[in-house]
């Protein structure tokens, strides 16, 4: 037998770091979650509780002072956060997606600019890809950055990035070679401050899910930045901001497994009060049959995830099949899962006097951020085709 085989468990620190984030969530965020939703304005408490405690952004190595969480243990902390409030799971899942290509690519210099503040929860970060004609498309966005000197100057719009206006810090993807063979090599990657000269964010969007957490265009207009806020050489931005998506779609995922965790769980309460038929509704195999499935699915997802996770933090190479797959598998499971719920509490589950139509309308961007799930089995049929 493999000696190995007994090892497929989490470690009793991550179960230890799990029991924390749970209490610290049901605490302090997910009394708010409601009408964090209802008011659509930023979780604030969550934001200070969780900064306070050291888990707004877990994944910062400690050579900046961060807490050096692996990607299974910041996938954990998204999970239970997003259990109880999904807005609010955004400020660690987007603060980890902000710097990843920072992490990843940029100068020790640039590390010490950012990655202290990100890690003290002074600043957070924010990660500006999309663009309103280069969505899924991203090597067609138009935003430029041009050379003037030592500087960089960046001109452009982009469009639906989340926790814009809060955030600090912007790693913003756009073109400096409009002639390049290839569209995607003319692309690099910056670092923007909020103060920056000639950069401004716009209204919000208004979502139909994670009211919480602001989505706005972010502007560029003659926006002059150092040449030192270049993330690694020219040319490699959108080549860093697709590994960055190998890094970070694990923690959707994980965001998705949180939402249907918190769906079955207020599902499985509800369904042991509600009485019909003179019985408890749980008595009943259709029910029973709904919960066991929607039980097994997230029991699925969630494996799924955090082998996804740990592949992307030992740092295997190939690894787009297993994240893009833990990514697709676990929304879908919370889409499904979260309209279960919603059905199970009958004409309740339509309102807002219990949370699990919130975590319907919640678990659907994870369908569509960070690559559709079209997107995921594009990457995924690629992998599977081509080996
Ligand atoms: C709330 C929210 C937050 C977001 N946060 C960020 C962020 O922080 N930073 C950021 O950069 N972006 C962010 N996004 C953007 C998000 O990643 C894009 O919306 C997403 O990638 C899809 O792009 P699109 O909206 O332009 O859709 P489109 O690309 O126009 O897609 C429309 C439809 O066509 C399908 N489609 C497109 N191409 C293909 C294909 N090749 N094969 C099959 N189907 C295809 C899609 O799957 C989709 O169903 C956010 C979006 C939202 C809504």
């Amino acid at each position: 037998m493999n000696p190995s085989f007994g090892t497929y468990q989490l470690a009793e620190e991550h179960e230890a770091l799990r029991e924390a984030v749970r209490s610290l969530a049901e605490k302090e965020i997910k009394p708010y979650a409601a009408e964090v939703d209802e008011n659509e304005r930023f979780p604030v408490e969550a934001h200070n509780a969780l900064v306070k405690a050291g888990f707004a952004a877990v994944h910062v190595p400690e050579s900046f002072d961060g807490q050096g969480a692996d990607s299974v243990a910041t996938c954990i902390v998204i999970e239970e956060i997003a259990r109880v409030c999904a807005s609010s799971s955004l400020i660690p899942a987007v603060n980890k997606l902000g710097t990843m290509p920072i992490l990843l690519s940029a100068s020790d210099e640039l590390k010490q600019l950012v990655m202290p503040s990100i890690a003290s929860g002074e600043a957070m970060a924010s990660y500006a890809l999309s663009e309103r004609e280069a969505g899924s498309d991203t090597a067609s966005m138009r935003t430029r950055a041009v050379r003037d000197g030592s500087d960089w100057v960046l001109n452009g719009t982009k469009c639906w990035i989340t926790n814009a206006g809060e955030s600090t810090w912007y790693t913003v993807m756009a073109v400096t070679d409009p002639n390049a063979a290839k569209k995607s090599a003319g692309i690099s990657a910056f670092v923007v401050h909020k103060d920056d000269p000639g950069f401004s964010v716009g209204p919000k969007e208004r979502k139909l899910g994670i009211k919480g957490s602001p989505t706005r265009e972010i502007y560029f207009e003659n926006c002059t930045i150092p040449e030192s806020r270049i993330i690694g050489e020219p040319g490699t931005g959108l080549k860093t901001a697709l590994r960055t998506l190998d890094h970070t779609r694990p923690t959707i995922g994980a965001q998705a497994v949180g939402i249907a965790q918190g769906a079955l769980e207020a599902a499985v309460e509800y369904v042991k009060d509600r009485k019909q038929f003179g019985k408890s509704i749980s008595d009943f195999q259709g029910v029973q049959f709904m919960l066991a499935d929607m039980a097994m699915k997230i029991e699925a997802a969630r494996h799924m995830v955090y082998v996804a996770a740990a592949k992307a933090e030992r740092g295997e190479p190939n690894i787009g099949f297993i994240t893009a797959a833990a990514k697709c598998f676990a929304s879908d499971v919370a889409m499904e899962v979260t309209t279960d719920a919603v059905q199970l509490f009958g004409g309740a589950g339509y309102t807002r006097d219990f949370p699990v139509e919130r975590m319907m309308r919640d678990a659907k961007i994870t369908q569509i951020y960070e690559g559709t799930n079209q997107v995921q089995r594009v990457v995924m049929s690629r992998a599977v085709l081509n080996g």
